[in-house]
């Protein structure tokens, strides 16, 4: 290597100095996070060279003994912490505290408000990595070298956080690494051993290495005898320990540093399983979406461990996709030490291990619903989209993933009100078999749906689901405790059941028959546009309504399928005339067969735009329009 490589100075990335910037000058409300940070890197380092031990022991260098050493010096006003982890070559250096890798930071960053208070509280909550040894250094010295690499290729980092860093190649015969933090002027706090310890035992004490401190020195100690260390922390992975040995506090602050986020949790699940498989669990639902919620390929899922061993992060075996969102650890005993994702794909073990977690949550979640509504009212709001994904993709458990469910429904007509399938059936009518449902594009699209005008009539309650995903979570739900989940907007409906009278069918019978021959000529004027036109028994208000076929997908869902790019096989929609509105009474006598055209397709038009259609040909319909009011 040349001598001009072994030394450089180098610019910060871009979004780096914007970070450090609001560190250095911003005002700061609990800063000693920075410790957590630290530590959590180190303790990341440790995990790390632990896993790759597995496979290469030389990785150790005879050195098995992984810790976290923090110390200080008053004199120097120096502050350090040092690991014997996994350690950095020099363009991992460059790479990790020179630009801004995670996605999580940069979130934050879009976060910031540019209000100082608020901003710094941000930091003090997302802690935001590494950085933010800047809140309370002047000057950051990072002494690094790679488990498995030559002493020569250590690596010596150092900058003021203005905007530059030096890098260069040292000799380091210790391997992990070692930053050094020159405190500013105002964090003399931090040269206190009690207050150190305070802050360790605070934010770090869930670590599963010892983290070391110089024992302080007593007055009354012989002047000679060397100080030793003492651990600080507990030292144990805290899944490990006995549930009534483990705070609430604790818990939390684990799960902040499992899960990175800034939040406490809604609940979480501590289980110990015994027997031919042993593993502890300890799974977390938070409060908050994290920000990729929404991407079904990336999240912090559940991390894997086997026998206190980090193995993985986001072992997506061990949850499915529709529980995505919780948090945690699972430590198995009987895995192999070097188990890799093909292996967890095909692993019983892990099947075991996932269908009871998935046990677990759900029992959590019901028992939620049953004791804390409203609570389990805000986790549905933040989740339940997600958890809508369940009844497909997770057959055995659809009946319980249903009766988590949550829809809006004309039981309050309020988008927030939500009901759930249990609920529903509770005041279903006297004869009602099925549970009725409406989808659309949106809640209020549903709740003014033509469709439901039957229902109203007879006062029986219909789910409003204007979500897009709903349409496809009930076709994979089929029926809830014994009732069939029947869409209100698709096939023909059997009025007997919504509680028609006798009265009432005679009269439909007889208007059908006496509509016979405008029902054909609406037909013949609408051609292939349309599968039949028939006479409704879902209209009380409206003039004409169009019908999906019971097997189909419902027209917003058909044009969301179609907008994605995925067009598929339909049948066309039927077009339903209501036997009493007076429009189908006035076309009754019309004999003009013009007329009789133009009117079927304004018709037919207005049925597609209260389905939230597009109109084929807008221009035309208007014209239409125009035409019949002129003529009046
Ligand atoms: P994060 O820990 O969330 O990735 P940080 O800003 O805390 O973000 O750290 C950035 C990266 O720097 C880490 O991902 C890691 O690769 C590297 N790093 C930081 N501290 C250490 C350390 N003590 N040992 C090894 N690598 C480290
Ligand atoms: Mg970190």
């Amino acid at each position: 290597m040349s001598v001009a490589a072994q030394k450089e100075t180098r610019e910060f990335q871009t979004e780096v100095r914007q970070l450090l910037d609001l560190m250095i000058h911003s005002l700061y409300s609990n800063r000693e996070i920075f410790l957590r940070e630290l530590i959590s890197n180190a303790s990341d380092a440790a995990d790390k060279l632990r896993f790759q031990a597995l496979q290469d022991e030389n990785l150790l260098e005879g050195d098995g003994e992984l810790a976290i050493h923090v110390s200080y010096d008053k004199d120097a006003r120096t502050l350090t912490v040092r690991d014997n982890g996994v350690g950095m070559n020099r363009d991992e250096v460059q790479e990790n505290l020179g630009t801004i890798a995670r996605s999580g930071t940069r979130e934050f960053l879009k976060q910031l408000s540019g209000d100082q208070a608020k901003d710094s509280r941000l930091i003090g909550q997302f802690g935001v990595g590494f950085y933010s040894a800047f809140i309370v250094a002047d000057h950051v010295t990072v002494l690094t070298r790679k488990a498995g690499a030559p002493a020569v290729e250590g690596v010596r980092w150092e900058s003021a956080g203005d905007g530059q860093y030096v890098i260069e190649t040292v000799e380091r015969p210790q391997r992990g690494t070692e930053v050094i933090l020159q405190l500013k002027e105002d964090a003399d706090e931090f040269l206190d051993g009690y207050r150190l310890r305070q802050i360790i035992r605070t934010y770090s004490d869930h670590i599963d290495l010892p983290i070391r401190m110089p024992e302080e020195a007593h007055g009354d100690e012989e002047q000679d005898k060397e100080p030793g260390e003492e651990t600080v922390n507990k030292a144990n992975a805290l899944w490990m320990r006995p549930k009534n040995e483990i705070s609430d506090e604790q818990y939390i602050e684990f799960y902040k540093h499992v899960a990175h986020d800034f939040e406490e949790p809604l609940c979480w699940m501590h289980n110990k399983v015994e027997g031919n498989q042993s593993y502890t669990s300890l799974l977390y639902i938070p409060r908050r979406a994290p920000f990729d919620l929404w991407d079904r390929d990336t999240g912090h899922g559940v991390k894997l461990y086997v026998k206190r061993v980090f193995i993985m992060d986001d072992a997506d075996q061990l949850m499915p996709r529709y529980l995505r969102f919780v948090r945690g650890v699972i430590d198995s005993d009987d895995l192999p030490l070097n188990v890799s994702r093909e292996i967890l794909q095909h692993n019983r073990q892990i099947d075991r291990i996932r269908a009871a977690s998935v046990k677990r949550v759900l029992d959590q979640l019901e028992k939620l619903a049953d004791k804390e509504p409203e609570r389990y009212a805000d986790f549905w709001k933040t989740f339940g989209r997600v958890l809508k994904e369940g009844p497909a993709e997770d057959f055995g458990n659809r009946e319980r993933i249903a009766g988590l469910l949550r829809f809006a429904s004309t039981h309050s007509d309020q988008p927030d009100e939500t009901v759930s399938l249990k609920d529903y059936i509770g005041r279903m009518k006297d004869g009602q078999e099925a549970i009725y449902y409406v989808t659309a594009d949106s809640f209020n699209a549903a709740r003014n749906s033509p469709h439901l005008e039957v229902f109203r009539k007879h006062g029986i309650e219909v789910l409003l689901l204007g979500d897009p995903v709903d349409e496809w979570a009930v076709s994979h739900l089929q029926e809830f405790d014994g009732k069939r989940l029947v869409s209100a907007a698709k096939g023909e409906l059997d009025l007997e059941k919504l509680g028609a009278s006798e009265e009432d069918k005679a009269s439909q019978e007889q208007a059908e028959e006496a509509l016979k021959p405008l029902v054909e000529r609406l037909q013949k004027a609408l051609g292939d546009k349309v599968e039949a036109v028939r006479i409704s028994r879902r209209l009380t208000d409206s003039p004409a309504c169009l019908v999906v076929g019971e097997h189909e997908f419902a027209l917003s869902m058909q044009r969301m399928l179609k907008a994605a790019g995925h067009p598929f096989p339909s049948g066309k929609p039927s077009l339903e005339v209501n036997p009493d509105h007076v429009l189908v009474e006035r076309l009754r006598n019309l004999d003009d067969e013009a007329r009789v055209e133009e009117w079927a397709h304004v018709l037919y038009d207005q049925a597609l735009l209260m389905e939230g259609g597009q109109l084929e040909d807008p221009a035309a319909f208007v014209q239409r329009v125009n035409s019949l009011l002129a003529r009046e």
